[in-house]
């Protein structure tokens, strides 16, 4: 069983679900104009897999209210904006589907930006696994100017780093197996991050493909436009290995910030 679990909202400005001519047109968009998109969903998934949950990423915190938490100014705010009650936090919304955070073993992260791991601080107890290049950069110098707020990780924080070894899974010519689980199989798909990564799962005879923010929809995902502020090689060449995957392997396509997922999630039989 997949479930999506829904923590708080977030808006980026309309060229990132559209595309955009060049990177001129993206820099103005992104900072001299409010041409925002409309409000979209921030998604986790919750993987019952062989009596074990997983979980895909830890969605959003209230934390970012508090003074200091996000930077005060800079091009930060201009990219993205986010909406949250502590009461939509993730261990609220575990409770609703029957679950505590100490009942996850397993947390798969697609990459390290805030909107997929606020709710860090709660799972202490969970096996982690980040990539290696994902967990480089946000550790980095580099780190704060590209997103990551490594400040406001808790101290216990060390993910296991995926390597990623040379099985390939369709066009992804790499690929990581969780152990225990072969019907979980993480693929690199880089550009949004620099080491994000997206998570195939299969149960009966039904394929997931957790995008993660690779892309923003399935509208986007097929015009083929990915998540990125300016245009990025690496995302395209993602988003396309991805399409191909989900076409060929009938998945249903899980994006972070898709309305519609929990349909396509329903009309599947979860
Ligand atoms: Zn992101």
């Amino acid at each position: 069983m997949i479930y999506p679990i829904q923590t708080g909202t977030v808006r980026v400005k309309q060229f990132q679900l559209t595309g955009a001519k060049n990177n001129l047109s993206r820099l103005y968009q992104l900072l001299l104009t409010k041409r925002w998109g409309e409000w979209m969903p921030i998604y986790s998934w919750l993987i019952e897999s062989e009596g074990q949950l997983i979980l895909v990423d830890m969605g959003e915190t209230a934390r970012i209210y508090e003074e200091g938490y996000l930077p005060s100014g800079g091009p930060y705010h201009k990219a993205v904006q986010t909406k949250i009650k502590k009461e939509e936090e993730i261990p609220t919304q575990l409770k609703t589907l029957g679950y505590k955070p100490e009942d996850i073993c397993t947390v798969i992260l697609t990459h390290l930006h805030g909107d997929h791991i606020g709710g860090l601080e709660y799972f202490q107890n969970a096996h982690i696994y980040v990539s290696h290049a994902e967990y480089e950069v946000a550790t980095s110098k580099k780190g704060p100017k590209a997103g990551y707020f490594k400040k406001n990780w808790p101290d216990w924080f060390a993910p296991q780093l995926i390597q990623y070894d040379d099985r390939a899974e369709g066009r992804f010519r790499q690929s990581y197996r969780l152990p225990d689980h072969e019907n979980i199989i993480i693929v690199p798909t880089p550009g949004h991050s620099v080491g994000h990564q997206s998570v195939i799962y299969r149960e009966g005879g039904s394929s997931y493909f957790i995008g993660g923010d690779l892309t923003y929809n399935l509208d986007t995902l097929k015009a083929e436009i990915p998540n990125v502020l300016m245009f990025n090689q690496d995302a395209q060449d993602s988003v396309r290995k991805a399409l191909d995957y989900v076409r060929s392997h009938s998945c249903v396509f899980l994006s972070s910030h898709d309305w519609s997922a929990p349909n396509m999630l329903k009309a599947n039989g979860e």
